[in-house]
Order: C-alpha cells, then sequence, then structure tokens
C-alpha cells in the first residue's frame, strides 16, 4: 500500500489531503502537523477550518485511510510521498523583509525529513514557494543525507512541484474537480520521470488526463505565483475601474459585463469590491516582485506592485468615502460591519480588508459592531488588536495595545444587532444572507440619516434607496 503523509494540516494540507483519500482508498494518507490544537481540531467534530463539503469528506474518510497526528517524524518516516504543505509567509525581517517569503518552515521540514528518513522518498512542494527553491531544498536532502550516511549512497530523493490552486470556500469542489493539477520534475533523469509517473497516478484516480499537465520544476514553481498574480491583477483592474465609473456616473457591474463578454477576457473575476485579501494574494506578489528585483528585473517588479498599491488604494478609497459621506465624521458614531472574513464561505481572516477598513474607521474614532457567520470574537479582537493601519504609509504597520480600541470595538451575533442604533452599515464581504437581510427592519433601528456602503456590492441598491437608506455601492452612481 503507497503511503503519503503530509507535513502542514492547514487550510491546504487537511482539504487536499481529505480529497486524495476520499479518492484513493488504497492509499494510506496521514497528515502530521506540529500544533497539537490543529490536530486535535481535525479529530473532532468540530474541524479547525470551515469549508462548505469537507465535514462529510473527512467523516468518511477517517479512520479508514485518512489519518490526522502530531507524530511528525515516525509517519514522515514511514511514507513513500511526503507532501510538504507549510505555512510560507513573507519574512518580517532581515533580507527582503516585507516583500520575500519566509521560508524558515519549508526548511526545517526539508532538514527533519533528511533527518528521519531511512527508505527512498519522492517530497511534493505543495505550498507556494519561489521559484528555484526546489534547488535549495535538493541541497538540503542531499547534504543531510550524506552527512548522515558518511558521503555514502544511503536515501534518495525526487523532488516535485505540486503547487496548489484550490480557492478558500470552493475547496472541495475545487479539488473534486480542478482546473488544472500541475506536477513539475526532473524531467531528464529516469527516477525523475518515476517520481512525476508516480505522483500523476494519484491524481489519475479523478483527474481527466488532459487537466493533468507536466513542467519542468522551474515552470511547475513559477506558475502558482504567476496565476496569483494574474487573479489579483484582474480585481485591482476592475476595482481602478470602479473609481473611475464614480467619477462618471458608470456603472462598473454593466462595465465588467461588457467587458467580461470578450472571448479574450472572459467573465470571471471581474467583480469590483474593497479590495482583495486572504495569505495568498498579496504575500504572493511582494514575493514574485522580490523576485524580479532579485534578477535585475526592476521594472517588471514595479508593475506587479502597482497591483498591490491599487488594493491598498482601494481600501482607503472605502474608508474615505465612509467617512465623507457622514460629514466628515465617524466620531462617537456606530458603525455596523457586515463580514469580517475576506470572502464568503471561509472564517479565514488572514489579510482581509475588513482590518483595514475597521482600523481606518476606529482611527477616525468610530464605535464598530462586528458580524461574521463564521468569524469568532477572538479573531476580530486578534485581527484588530494587532497592528494599526497607517494610511501615509500602508505598508508599514505600527503595533497598538488591545486598550487603543477597548470600548469602540463590539461583536454582534447578528447583523440586526449590529445595526441596532447604527449611524451607518458597511457590507466588507458578499456572504450569500447579506443579500436576503430585512433591511427595512434594519433601517428602523438605526440613526437617521441611515447610510449603507456596499464594499461588494451585494445590496438592491434602487431598493435600498426605495427604503431611506444613503446608498454607496462601489463603482456604481452615487446618490444625488
Ligand atoms: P496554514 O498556516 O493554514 O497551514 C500550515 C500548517 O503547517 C500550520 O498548521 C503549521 O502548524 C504547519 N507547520 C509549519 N511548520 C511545520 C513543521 N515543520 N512540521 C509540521 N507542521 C508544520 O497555511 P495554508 O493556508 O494551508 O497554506 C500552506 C501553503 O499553501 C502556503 O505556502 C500557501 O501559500 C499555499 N496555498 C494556500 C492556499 C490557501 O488558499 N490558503 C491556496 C493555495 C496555496
Amino acid at each position: 500500500m503507497v503511503k503519503i503523509c503530509c507535513i502542514g494540516a492547514g487550510y491546504v494540507g487537511g482539504p487536499t489531503m481529505a480529497v486524495i483519500a476520499l479518492k484513493c482508498p488504497d492509499i494510506e494518507v496521514v497528515v502530521v502537523d506540529i500544533s497539537e490544537p490543529r490536530i486535535a481540531g481535525w479529530n473532532s467534530d468540530h474541524l479547525p477550518i470551515y469549508e462548505p463539503g469537507l465535514d462529510d469528506v473527512v467523516r468518511q474518510c477517517r479512520g479508514r485511510n485518512l489519518s490526522f497526528s502530531t507524530e511528525v517524524h515516525r509517519h514522515v518516516s514511514d511514507a513513500d510521498i511526503v507532501f510538504v504543505s507549510v505555512n510560507t509567509p513573507t519574512k518580517t525581517c532581515g533580507l527582503g523583509a516585507g516583500k520575500a517569503a519566509d521560508l524558515t518552515y519549508w526548511e526545517s521540514a526539508a532538514r527533519m525529513i533528511a533527518d528521519v528518513s531511512v527508505s527512498d522518498k519522492i517530497v511534493v512542494e505543495k505550498s507556494t514557494v519561489p521559484v528555484k527553491t526546489a534547488e535549495a531544498i535538493e541541497k538540503i536532502l542531499s547534504h543531510n543525507t550524506h552527512r548522515r550516511h558518511g558521503g555514502g549512497g544511503g536515501v534518495r530523493y525526487q523532488i516535485l512541484s505540486n503547487p496548489e490552486f484550490l480557492a478558500e470556500g470552493t475547496a472541495v469542489a475545487d479539488l473534486l474537480s480542478p482546473d488544472r493539477v500541475l506536477i513539475g520534475g526532473r524531467n531528464d533523469t529516469p527516477a525523475g520521470l518515476a517520481a512525476v509517473a508516480a505522483l500523476r497516478d494519484v491524481y489519475a484516480r479523478w483527474v481527466p488526463p488532459d487537466r493533468i499537465l507536466t513542467t519542468n520544476l522551474w515552470s511547475a514553481e513559477l506558475s502558482k505565483l504567476a496565476a496569483n498574480a494574474f487573479l489579483a491583477q484582474r480585481i485591482s483592474s476592475v476595482n481602478a475601474i470602479s473609481a473611475l465609473c464614480e467619477a462618471t456616473g458608470a456603472d462598473v457591474a454593466q462595465v465588467a459585463h461588457s467587458v467580461g463578454k470578450d472571448a479574450r477576457i472572459g467573465p470571471h473575476f471581474l467583480s469590483a469590491s474593497v479590495g482583495f485579501g486572504g495569505s495568498c494574494f498579496q504575500k504572493d506578489i511582494l514575493n514574485l516582485v522580490y523576485i524580479c528585483e532579485c534578477y535585475g528585473l526592476p521594472e517588471v517588479a514595479s508593475y506587479w506592485r502597482e497591483v498591490i498599491r491599487i488594493n491598498d488604494y482601494q481600501k482607503g478609497r472605502f474608508v474615505n468615502r465612509v467617512v465623507a459621506s457622514m460629514f466628515n465624521t465617524v466620531a462617537g458614531k456606530k458603525v455596523a460591519v457586515l463580514g469580517f472574513a475576506f470572502k464568503k464561505d471561509t472564517g479565514d481572516t488572514r489579510e482581509t480588508p475588513a482590518i483595514d477598513v475597521c482600523k481606518g474607521l476606529l482611527g477616525d474614532k468610530a464605535a464598530v459592531s462586528i458580524y461574521d457567520p463564521q468569524v469568532t470574537g477572538e479573531q476580530v479582537s486578534r485581527d484588530l488588536a494587532m497592528n494599526k493601519f497607517d494610511w501615509d504609509h500602508p505598508r508599514h504597520l505600527q503595533p497598538i495595545t488591545g486598550t487603543d480600541v477597548a470600548g469602540q470595538v463590539a461583536v454582534a451575533a447578528d447583523a440586526y444587532e449590529a445595526a441596532r442604533e447604527a449611524h451607518a452599515v458597511c457590507i466588507l464581504t458578499e456572504w450569500d444572507e447579506f443579500r436576503g437581510l430585512d433591511y427595512k427592519r434594519m433601517f428602523d433601528a438605526m440613526h437617521k440619516p441611515a447610510f449603507i456602503f456596499d464594499g461588494r456590492n451585494v445590496v438592491d441598491v434602487a431598493k435600498l434607496r426605495e427604503i431611506g437608506f444613503v446608498v454607496y455601492s462601489i463603482g456604481k452612481p452615487l446618490d444625488d
């Protein structure tokens, strides 16, 4: 029986391995993590992450051919294929701080693999890593092997790049029916070709052959960074157009629809919003910028940097619009924030635009009441207490103490509680439930004039104006 071990039981490692276990009942899949609470969560009825459909998949496989464990060394040692799906955040200090990927977790995982392995292994890069990481990993693995075996043969490793393209909120559906699976490997050696074939065999159980792409290692590593950069660029492009729509009376939804009808452009990922968030887009573009600079390509670096600059601009523009509309101050006013996750159908708040928007409002002394169906009060307090957003230096976050916002932030049990006696409502996540709210009920319980600032274009602007709201919706014609 083939044994797979995945290091890292996070948003990628957990769902990815659950789907492999579901589709390959003859393969034993173990997901390991150094975080005991995470593993305890995966072994409980309350999984540590929220993803539609994930509970079902885990329930079907756990105890059959899927398990979660903190016994990292033992399971890595036993495995034939080791996926590495650890976090690769942006470096916060030292060379490349604020841009380069922090590969500390990756390096320690690689050293650990080398330390505990007694049989040959295929090591799969599942994390998003800078192009050429496989070269560094090969060095670490081969150096440690030589050291342990006195310079002679020992364990052999094949490194593959198999970046993950799932999107949070649709992870299970994306994994069950991926647009493509990408496998990069060394196609110049029989062992390299065999490793690619072995991983291809795993995915071929449910992914059609024409959707399994094989490339060289560097193309696979770079494809993931490029794909995220292209996706984020589309959002910044439509957001840049949204600002022009507001200035001219055009409607960004109509413009995006017309633009997307061009088959060369396509209709997806063209929704204007308060900005993109999540743990990947910003960090991967910053990493791309850093790589371009390292390879002496400053013009290319500055091209991609603009994608992030427009995203920061969009978040700041939204806050400025809220404050300016409310007679240039929100001091002492209650603002209901509906949605804190970076997108619907996830509880993930990493890099969510809601953090920056809330900090902007708190900075102008608003009282903020937050409701999100999947985000806990602890997450909100942690995210808002950690850093203060500095509009003059948007990439430099200043630490503040929890007391700076104490008394200014509340977490509500539902949208109506959040909006009670509020002066304004800001919609920051496109949860389906926000489309069907009883806005008349909310209006009746709010101070007048009652404002709605829709950062996701989910409300029916005409209907809300009929109720009596003053409505701002990104990229839509403004109230008179
Ligand atoms: P995550 O932070 O949710 O999970 C990473 C896990 O790795 C953590 O639980 C951590 O405890 C564990 N870990 C770190 N070092 C370890 C070690 N030495 N041994 C065992 N466990 C260790 O991160 P994530 O969101 O799952 O992302 C993982 C990677 O996948 C990142 O490179 C990310 O860029 C990439 N990615 C993420 C997404 C996404 O939507 N989240 C999508 C595609 C790719």
